[in-house]
């Protein structure tokens, strides 16, 4: 599947029904998604790789993985509405995901899990809740030994400091992010926050 047609794909989900502040619900769009995706496949870290998607929302980057050969996906979210529109787009677009609730500050959520080998995320950047992200980078550390991930640009010296000793960063690709009105702390229709895709690689 080539970029662009995986681009398509990808817009075709569904957003959020009820998207919770708290809980810093905003879905990636497609090309964002798309591009996390594909540097992920040309890096040999999706096609035919166990892959997991904690805080997966609507199911975006789960569902991509699964459209771009990935031998299985498990896609974590905390809130029951958005799994529901998680389930509902994998089956419009005919992706295997297995999609489960669970909240990735549960020391026993690994446990639940197959082994994996590439975790996929977009967690909370922690606009709502400080450091919403850490307990995301804990958990990707410990099921996987390769993470991408979309931070906030600028990031790279908290995620080097907070994995020190743990994991790398191998790769980093500018992007981003397009926020459209959803809550009524919002100003602007359409906001665009610079991101950036860093892979980390766990140190053995
Ligand atoms: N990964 C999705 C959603 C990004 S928004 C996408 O790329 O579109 C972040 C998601 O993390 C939200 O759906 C939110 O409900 C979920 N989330 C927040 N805290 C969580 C937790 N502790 N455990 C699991 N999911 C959580």
């Amino acid at each position: 599947m080539k970029l662009k047609n995986l681009e398509m794909a990808l817009q075709r989900c569904e957003g959020y029904t009820r998207p919770t502040a708290a809980l810093e619900q905003y879905q990636t769009p497609a090309p964002l998604a798309a591009r996390l995706l594909f540097d992920a496949l040309m890096s040999g870290d999706i096609e035919g790789k166990r892959v997991c998607d904690p805080g997966c929302g609507t199911g975006v980057l789960a569902i991509g993985a699964a459209l771009l050969g990935a031998e299985s996906v498990t896609g974590i979210e905390i809130d029951e509405g958005a799994l529901a529109t998680a389930r509902a787009n994998a089956a419009l677009l005919e992706a295997n995901v297995e999609f489960i609730q669970g909240d990735v500050k549960d020391a026993l959520l690994p446990q639940r899990i197959e082994a994996c080998d590439t975790v996929i995320m977009n967690p909370p950047f922690g606009a709502q809740r400080v450091h919403a992200d850490r307990p995301f980078i804990d958990f990707a550390l410990e099921v996987a030994p390769v993470t991408y991930g979309i931070f906030n640009a600028g990031s790279i010296p908290f995620v080097e400091t907070y994995t020190a000793q743990r994991a790398a960063i191998t790769a980093k690709t500018g992007g981003k992010f397009q926020i459209k009105r959803t809550f009524a702390f919002h100003t602007k229709d359409i906001q665009e926050i610079e991101v950036e895709i860093l892979r980390l690689k766990r140190i053995p």
